[in-house]
């Protein structure tokens, strides 16, 4: 029997063990991955450490998976073997309950998580749900793709869905993992885009990604900074300080909307601030395949690019902690295959 490669965690906050396995086969409704790369995120310590119940162990972790179609189950329409695709956090849906019918695919009843409720790309191979398939276009390189499913879709479709018009004022605090991202995807978009962090040293980083104005938020008061520009119609908050958010949203404008996607614990909000400026506050989920593969087309489209340091496979353990350590500049993508 053909095996695969893959690097799976057998128990919360156990290591990883790279183990072969059968090469499974996809059942109806789904299709088979071979996995050319996939990103490692935040997010997999959910698997890692057992941060939610019920995940059944051993599990593979990996939701930033970048591949080809290599079989398909029965009842799979639009899906054929050769075509090159990614799948992301939403594992898909069941197009039936409540919310899918309302449209609200990202809330469904029955949602699956990849890498979390089934394996996901830290291996050779892996099944998803055709409703957790993206295209993925000709012009990306996988290891490209792979954190654009995350991060990528996260700020992307949160800027998208933001409100906020061409020409708009729009800030992105913090320039890490997702802001790195959310910076280039603002300016692409033709915001008047303003880049926020902390230390003068983060300056020609911001001007680089796109951005036409930075604030420094240790050296100025990045509210204040923002409201002489006239304030900003909205704020994509992407950093996990809820003190670094609660400094920011005095600067937005009448009608503005500070919009979070990066996981505090709490944040500080002036009630006053929001009802005489009919200001809001306001999460954002990142965003299902059909999001996933209109971010992975704009980004082909207009250059948008992660900054990424890559791995093999064999040095998984290395690349989490790299990754946990805060210190990557900035996403870490393990590339596969053989
Ligand atoms: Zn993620
Ligand atoms: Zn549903």
């Amino acid at each position: 029997m053909a095996t695969m490669r893959v690097a799976q965690v057998s128990r919360p906050n156990g290591p990883f063990e790279l183990v072969e396995r059968p090469i499974p086969e996809p059942g109806a409704g789904s299709v088979r991955v071979k996995v050319e790369a996939c990103g490692i995120c935040h997010s997999d310590s959910v698997t890692k450490d057992g941060l939610f119940p019920g995940i059944p162990y051993p599990r593979v972790p990996g939701h930033e998976v970048a591949g080809t179609i290599d079989a398909v189950g029965p009842g799979v329409p639009g899906w054929e073997p050769g075509q090159r695709v990614g799948v992301g956090w939403n594992g898909g849906y069941c197009g039936y309950c409540g919310y899918c019918r309302r449209g609200a695919f990202f809330a469904c009843e029955r949602g699956q998580t990849t890498g979390v409720t089934y394996d996901g790309g830290y291996g050779e191979y892996m099944i998803a749900p055709a409703s957790a398939v993206a295209l993925m276009p000709a012009e990306l390189r996988p290891v490209e793709a792979a954190p654009l499913l995350c991060a990528g879709l996260t700020t992307y479709n949160a800027l998208r869905n933001s409100g906020a018009r061409p020409g708009d004022l729009v800030a992105v605090l913090g320039l890490g993992g997702l802001g790195h991202l959310g910076v280039q995807y603002a300016a692409k978009m033709g915001f008047h885009t303003v880049g926020i962090a902390r230390g003068k040293d983060k300056e020609p980083l911001a001007r680089q990604l796109g951005a036409s104005v930075y604030i420094d938020s240790q050296a100025q008061d990045p509210s204040a900074e923002l409201l002489k520009l006239g304030g900003a119609s909205v704020i994509l908050a992407t950093v996990t300080s809820g003190e670094a958010m609660s400094a920011v949203q005095g600067g937005l404008a009448v009608n503005g909307t500070m919009l979070v996607v990066g996981a505090a614990e709490s944040m500080q909000v002036s009630p006053i601030a929001l009802l005489t400026g009919c200001r809001s506050v306001k999460g954002w989920y990142s965003g299902t395949s059909i999001d996933s593969q209109d971010t992975l087309a704009f980004s082909a489209r207009t250059g948008v690019r992660s900054m990424n340091e890559i791995f093999p496979l064999e040095r998984v353990s290395e690349a989490y902690d790299r990754m946990m350590s805060g210190m990557a500049r900035f996403r870490v993508v393990l590339s596969i295959g053989r």
